[in-house]
């Protein structure tokens, strides 16, 4: 390894129980209470809960019914994925003060390529402390959590030790002692089914996997899981940071009360979804060159299905021509459907020069109408207009989208 990589050249930043804090920061009233945000309802799952609340066992992704049971105090807010977006950009405004070189990995989270900026700042732990700062003072008073390492991996799970407000430096060199006393669940790629294959062959913690070598968990996991696990456990990542845009994606899902089972009504969610993530697009400036959707049926089956927008867009009525293209793909085998979600992937600057003569006119006109209703909604708030509806029955949806202007 040269010396280069072994300098604290990355940063992991990842904001503290993010949708719960946010809550807290716009009504100060609920601070040190337990605050769980997500719908207690029967089929509901908990998207974020303040730390008072994981005091009591409740966790992210666990069914609202259980962490009812577990905290009946329990505060509940309803998610506001729009408020947590606006200061999601904040944030992400504040890590590109320090460098160019972001990654985002969710709304909340990001590695921060800092080996060209350590000189401009006064080195690796002078960043992390400004940043923590900044962020403090550009959101009003949110905390964030900052690891510090010579990898990626390192840096993740450094900026996980110490939450919340945690900053963990691991210096170069000593990753493997740095890992060594922790659980081998804090491997990527170690799931439940692999931590107990390794728990039976008597590796608990990641200093054991490192001790017994590749060979052996070759052997045992295959050549290819052996050998990744070999050289996480020794610090080892050399992974590059993916700050392209293509890493990202913008999208949006939904788990409904009961599950769907007319058409119509799925594709009123769909166009819904697609209205959504064209907005969200055309916020971002940027457009989308995959469109994804992903379903489940009532027995929690989950299957996505991905298709290529040619051109690149950020147009609504085309997102959901391609999504319902996707949802005819799928074999629901007669079950209901108890989520939907659409995401566009592949993301590009909404300014890059598109080839000349692509451009579809029905699809430039979505545009310009799309356009108009956020500019409207820009200056008289959110929801003031909306399309009247794209389109008008299920036969004409056939021959292809049409549109009418509000
Ligand atoms: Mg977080």
């Amino acid at each position: 390894m040269t010396d280069r990589q072994r300098e604290l050249s990355v940063l992991h930043a990842d904001m503290d129980a993010f949708f719960a804090a946010v809550e807290v920061l716009d009504d100060p009233s609920l601070r040190g209470l337990p605050l769980i945000v997500g719908h207690p309802s029967p089929r509901g799952v908990v998207s974020t809960s303040s730390y008072e609340a994981r005091s009591f066992g409740v966790h992210s992704a666990m069914p609202s019914v259980v962490a009812m049971r577990r905290c009946p105090q329990a505060i509940w807010r309803p998610p506001r994925q729009q408020r947590y977006g606006e200061v999601s950009r904040q944030v992400r405004e504040v890590f590109h003060r320090f460098t160019p070189e972001v990654e985002p990995i969710s709304v909340d989270e990001a590695f921060l390529g800092i080996g060209g900026s350590l000189q401009l700042f006064g080195g690796a732990v002078a960043i992390a402390r400004a940043l923590k700062k900044e962020v403090m003072t550009t959101t009003g008073g949110l905390t964030i959590s900052v690891g510090v390492a010579e990898n990626k991996f390192l840096a993740k799970v450094a900026s996980d030790l110490d939450k919340p407000d945690g900053l963990t430096v691991v210096p170069p060199g000593e990753g493997e002692s740095f890992l060594a006393p922790l659980p081998i669940r804090r491997l990527w790629g170690v799931g439940p089914r692999t931590a107990d294959l390794l728990t039976s062959l008597g590796l608990t913690t990641i200093g054991d996997v490192a001790r017994v070598g590749e060979d052996f968990l070759g052997r045992r996991l295959g050549s290819k899981l052996g050998q990744h696990l070999s050289f996480l456990s020794r610090g080892i990542d050399g992974r590059q940071l993916n700050t392209d845009r293509e890493a990202r994606s913008i999208s949006t899902e939904r788990t409904f009360t009961h599950d769907l089972k007319k058409r119509d009504q799925i594709l009123d969610y769909l166009r819904r979804a697609s209205e959504e993530v064209a907005s969200s697009l055309r916020k971002e400036k940027v457009r989308a060159r995959t469109v994804r959707l992903k379903v489940r049926s009532g027995s929690f089956r989950t299957l996505t299905r991905s298709v290529t927008s040619d051109p690149p867009t950020d147009v609504a009525t085309e997102i959901f021509r391609l999504a319902r293209s996707l949802f005819d793909r799928v074999d629901l085998a007669g079950e209901g459907v108890r989520l939907l979600g659409i995401a566009g992937a592949g993301l590009l600057g909404g300014d890059a020069p598109i080839q000349e003569g692509l451009f579809d006119e029905g699809i430039e006109r979505g545009r310009s109408v799309e356009k108009l209703i956020d500019s409207v909604n820009l200056m008289g708030g959110e929801g003031s207009i909306g399309r009247a509806r794209i389109l008008r029955s299920e036969e004409q949806d056939r021959s292809g989208p049409r549109l009418s202007a509000p």
